[in-house]
Formats: C-alpha cells, sequence, structure tokens
C-alpha cells in the first residue's frame, strides 16, 4: 500500500491521518507476524510518537478490528495486522514464531454452546501454541 492509501484507509475508519499513525500501519503490514511492543516502539522511534501514544493507538486500531493483539504469555502484548483466520506457534526459547492455520474453531465453538449455560453466542477466539523451535532443539541437547 502507498502513503496515500493508507491515508485513505485510516479515514474510512474516521481516524485522522497522522504521520505516526501512518508509520504504525505500515511497519506491522510490512512486517507479517505479531510483533511485541517494544519492537514496534524501537522501529517506530520515540521522535513520531511515544511508547503511551503507539499502544494506545494499536488498542484503537485493535477496537476498530483491524489489528490483533496476540498473548504469548509474556509481560508485554504483541500485535499484528487483522487477516485471515490464523495462529502463531511460539517458540519459548527464542520467541521465534510461525502462523499455522485449520485450528478446528468451528468445532470448538459448537462443543463450548453446547456445554454453556450462560452464553449465546461466541465472536472470537485466540488460540496459540508454545514450544521449542528446531534450531533451539538442537542446541539444548
Ligand atoms: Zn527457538
Ligand atoms: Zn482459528
Amino acid at each position: 500500500m502507498s502513503k496515500e492509501n493508507y491515508k485513505i484507509f485510516l479515514k474510512g475508519y474516521g481516524l485522522k491521518a497522522t504521520p505516526g499513525r501512518i508509520r504504525l500501519l505500515k511497519y506491522l503490514a510490512d512486517s507479517k507476524k505479531p510483533n511485541s511492543i517494544k519492537d514496534i516502539g524501537k522501529a517506530i522511534g520515540t521522535r513520531t510518537m511515544d511508547q503511551v501514544t503507539i499502544y494506545r493507538t494499536l488498542e484503537t486500531f485493535k477496537t476498530l478490528g483491524f489489528v490483533r493483539r496476540v498473548d504469548f504469555h509474556k509481560d508485554y502484548a504483541y500485535y499484528e495486522l487483522a487477516g485471515k483466520d490464523h495462529h502463531h506457534i511460539f517458540c519459548e526459547n527464542c520467541g521465534r514464531i510461525e502462523d499455522f492455520e485449520g485450528c478446528g474453531s468451528d468445532k470448538l465453538i459448537k462443543t463450548a454452546l453446547r456445554q454453556s449455560k450462560q452464553f449465546a453466542s461466541i465472536n472470537d477466539h485466540s488460540i496459540e501454541l508454545f514450544g521449542v523451535c528446531r534450531s533451539c532443539a538442537r542446541s539444548l541437547k
């Protein structure tokens, strides 16, 4: 996407296309993987946007539905552009991230709703898997 297209995209969501928001959006679009808020902060630079503004902007993007927050059991959040349903495998040793598809959530949601006494619908799900990547498995031997 060009800078002009990011502007149109943000305006489509009723957001002012500030340079910081455009940089943030472009960074997420280019990286194709979840990035920790720490890495995003480093990449965007504190001169354009401070850490708090970056966090608030990501949360706004999340509320509007085009950014996802991913929980890798760290004390900081990861964010990625929302796309088609996919999930991640996270290396607990080095933090490597790989995507996977086909989580079988349809079946899971049916089962959950059948057992549930209080819920009418399930609207979203988050499934991340944790393990050790091949390269870490080799060096840990
Ligand atoms: Zn690893
Ligand atoms: Zn899924």
